[in-house]
């Protein structure tokens, strides 16, 4: 059979034409020949196009999703996941699965439903990222399909951390991620977030752009992922989380990650869960917190709290550790006290009145320090990975021992170590302590060392002395942490009249304790209630008991009083069971300062981390609790049936007035009282005037419901016209997809650049407003405050330049001489 490409003819031989035949036949094979294989590569080509070859490379990847077995997967190229998110994994130095990754990632492939718990630092966020990845890439997203995951944080800090763990292992794929968590108008998220196929969120910001955003829509939603998951469906974000999950496709896959996770049936329910996976890492583990924490407690007064912290910080100099306080007005206020205190080391705050710019500015300024103090609140709590944290310090007590879990967890992350402290005043131990063992988290008491215990409160006396912004910060921190313990749920933990107060304003460099509007309601109430109980040991005294309220309510007969407006009778008992509590409460502060004098080291000396001041005593603190429970109302009913006058203590100020000490004259925090204060002077309370000023704010309150019953109002008007437009644009088969454009951020062509979310809308901003309006004028953000100054500042200088001129020299073109004869003759003309 004659070969392809002809037999070779003979040299030698030319042709008709005088062609050489070999050099013919050569150069025609080899053109022969190179058109066989172009066509050949053609035909291949045309046969296998790249999406082809990646659509065969998938359907391989997923014909091995049902081999996955969890326990042989030793390396991430055990599970069936692309080659682009195991080089991005790669690219992050991780190549071994953690535990969680490991249990949980196989059945996330499968698409089955997840919820996953693991303690904290043990790699969740990759547990949810990698199949959220491989899901899209499964389907072969493209920005043109729209939304394909959304992944909810409770936190805007940590819904950016996790945008940057994307970024970096996602890479190699051609996903749009985008951060919508607040920071800029809503607006031009709005023209971004439509083209996003992986949206990072907050639950409030994303419902606004359910709410508001024609273009947004969620049908075709894959998976969503709730970080924090007990967090997102507690109850704080619940109708929000409802209202999310109403707009979202039911087959989607639902991932839920936790270190605390809710097996609440109720919760899961609102979820439509399909039917489950549970993965419980250490659910057998003998501790809940990471194994290489370590925990202890002191036992402290709520007065050397502030002292306590300082001692800590000037005795660790070299640490990076996270301070934990249990409202936004201790933060600010602390914050600017300790940068002036100068410890020696750099001060942060991180709370959630900060404007998004500053939030994001601290949040990398912590990042990248070795060695800084971080005072927060617990919008720091879940889920931050700064890394090498030395210590967590629980300022206040947390809320419960889930917050107690998260809190620490913000150190000893990922086989690291770390070491976490929690003060606790004498009447949380018990409860708090029971709580924690409860949740199997090994906590030690300790003592600390006297000697070390720096006293700072005349400092801020002195700062407070100062500068009148100080004071009100002082006095607003105090009222909410004050309000903080009130609205806690966990009565047998925190009880707001256990505490000292006086003794607390004191410390915080305060002279007297600011009136607190809610607590003489609250202890009204309570009086009432303790009233009724007591009402059949109350014979012969009763009387002579009543009669005193009545002389320090200002002479209002009882009778009186009952018919009288709620608002005055609350203001009324309180400043009788307010001295009451202070005559209880003051004979106990004086014990516990002893007790405390009494308090050495016990196991380990916090303040001396190098050990060299080693002191043997093993004491035990004395519980208050049932001396509290003695002295309050029946040691004071007990006195007054003596006929016994309540003791003041006078001091005298350099000019020789006298200015009362005790019983503390209460003050509002407000303006006015400062103003009253003035007037006031030595002689306490004017309880006309204070009845007075309670009404109007009790008027001011009023309204300010109605303004927030108004608002209610019209945000529901708002999303049932919004959902009516919906219906209008399905019926109009309107599609949003036809508008084109670039989008927050693409995984694959990334720029090493740190991602700025501040570049991004303010999601919250709506939201956020209308909390602003609950808060009173006095209630500013630090940022905000200063901002006021400024503009304060600006009207000054205005009002200056205005009396500048006022007061201009008139120049009349004339002598002296001849000027003074014009004013005398001008004079002489009015006269
Ligand atoms: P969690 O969400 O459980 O608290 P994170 O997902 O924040 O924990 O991870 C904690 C730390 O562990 C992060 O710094 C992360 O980079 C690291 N990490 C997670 N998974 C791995 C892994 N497989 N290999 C190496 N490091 C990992
Ligand atoms: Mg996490």
């Amino acid at each position: 059979m004659e070969k392809k490409g002809g037999t070779k003819p003979k040299t030698g031989k030319k042709m008709i034409d005088g062609t050489d035949p070999v050099r013919n036949f050569e150069k025609w094979k080899k053109k022969y020949n190179k058109t066989r294989m172009d066509v050949k590569r053609d035909r291949s080509a045309r046969k296998k196009p790249q999406w082809q070859v990646e659509r065969e490379y998938i359907d391989k990847l997923v014909s091995r999703y049902g081999e996955i077995n969890a326990k042989e997967v030793v390396r991430f190229s055990d599970f069936p996941i692309s080659k682009k998110t195991l080089q991005g994994l790669q690219g992050v130095q991780c190549r071994q699965p953690t535990e969680i990754q490991r249990q949980t990632i196989g059945s996330a492939l499968q698409g089955k439903d997840v919820l996953g718990a693991a303690k904290t630092g043990s790699g969740k966020t990759l547990a949810f990222l990698i199949p959220v990845l491989e899901c899209l890439y499964r389907h072969q997203w493209t920005s043109m399909d729209g939304l394909g995951a959304l992944i909810i944080s409770p936190t805007r800090e940590l819904a950016y951390q996790t945008f940057e763990v994307l970024r970096k292992v996602g890479k190699n794929h051609e996903f749009s991620a985008g951060l919508i968590i607040g920071g800029k108008d809503l607006k031009s998220e709005s023209e971004q977030i439509h083209r996003t196929n992986i949206v990072i969120c907050t639950p409030g910001r994303l419902l606004q752009h359910m709410d508001q955003t024609a273009t947004f829509h969620a049908s075709d939603l894959h998976m969503l992922v709730l970080d924090e998951a007990d967090r997102i469906l507690d109850m704080g974000f619940m109708d929000t989380v409802n209202a999310i999950v109403e707009n979202l496709p039911a087959s989607r896959q639902t991932l839920l990650f936790s270190a605390t996770q809710t097996k609440s049936v109720k919760d899961l329910a609102r979820l439509s869960l399909k039917d489950p996976e549970y993965v419980w890492v250490h659910e057998k583990a003998k501790f809940s917190t990471p194994a290489t924490l370590e925990q202890s407690y002191v036992v402290c007064q709520l007065h050397q709290k502030v002292n306590m912290l300082y001692s800590f910080i000037k005795s660790h100099p070299k640490k990076k550790i996270i301070v934990f306080f249990a409202c936004c007005k201790e933060v600010q206020y602390l914050f600017r006290v300790f940068c002036r205190l100068r410890p020696g080391v750099s001060i942060l705050a991180l709370h959630g009145k900060q404007q998004q710019t500053k939030r994001v500015e601290v949040y990398k300024d912590f990042l990248r320090k070795h060695n800084a103090v971080l005072l927060a609140t617990d919008i720091a709590a879940r889920g931050l990975d700064f890394p090498a944290v030395n210590w967590v310090l629980q300022f206040d007590c947390p809320e419960d021992a889930d917050t107690y879990i998260h809190r620490v967890g913000r150190t000893a992350r990922y086989k690291e170590g770390g070491e976490a402290l929690l003060l606790l005043l004498p009447s949380e131990e018990e409860g708090m302590v029971s709580q924690l063992q409860e949740k199997k988290v090994p906590i030690n008491k300790i003592q600390v060392n006297p000697d070390k215990l720096q006293n700072v409160q005349l400092k801020l006396e002195a700062f407070l002395a100062q500068e009148k912004e100080q004071k009100e910060r002082a006095q607003r921190c105090f009222v909410s942490y004050l309000r903080s313990v009130y609205l806690m749920k966990n009565k047998e933990v925190f009880d707001v009249f256990k505490l000292q107060i006086q003794e607390y304003a004191n410390s915080l460099g305060l002279a007297v304790a600011p009136r607190v509007r809610f607590l003489i309601k609250a202890q009204a109430q309570r009086d009432e209630k303790e009233d009724r109980k007591e009402v059949k040991e109350l014979s012969d005294g009763e009387e002579e008991l009543r009669s005193f309220k009545a002389q320090l309510r200002g002479g209002v007969p009882q009778e009186e009083r009952q018919s009288s407006e709620s608002q005055d009778s609350g203001e009324n008992e309180e400043s009788v069971k307010g001295e009451v509590l202070h005559l209880g409460s003051d004979d106990e502060s004086e014990d516990d300062l002893k007790d405390l004098d009494l308090l050495t080291v016990k196991r380990k000396d916090v303040f001396n981390p190098e050990g060299d001041a080693e002191i043997p005593a093993d004491l035990e603190t004395v519980s208050l609790k049932k001396t509290m429970k003695n002295t309050k109302f029946t040691e004071a009913k007990k006195a007054l049936k003596r006929k016994f006058q309540v003791n003041t203590k006078v001091a005298f100020s350099e000019e020789g007035q006298a200015v009362q000490m005790w019983p503390p004259v209460q003050r509002a925090t407000t303006q006015e009282g400062e103003e009253e204060e003035e007037e006031e002077g030595v002689s306490g309370i004017n309880m006309e005037k204070a009845r007075e000023r309670l009404k109007l704010e009790d008027q001011q309150f009023d309204k300010q419901e109605y303004r927030r019953k108004v608002k209610a109002k019209h945000t529901e008007q708002r999303l049932k016209a919004k959902a009516a437009r919906r219906d209008a644009n399905k019926q109009h088969g309107r599609n949003s997809e036809e508008e084109e454009d670039e989008i927050v951020a693409y995984l694959a062509h990334h720029s090493e650049d740190e991602f700025d979310p501040s570049t991004l809308p303010d999601p919250d901003k709506m939201y956020s407003d209308e909390e602003e309006e609950m808060v009173t004028a006095k209630q500013h953000s630090s940022e905000e405050e200063e901002e006021e100054l400024k503009v304060g500042k600006g009207k000054k200088a205005k009002k200056a330049k205005r009396q500048t001129v006022e007061h201009e020299v008139l120049d009349t073109g004339l002598s002296l001489a001849e000027d003074e004869q014009l004013v005398l003759h001008l004079l002489g003309g009015h006269r």
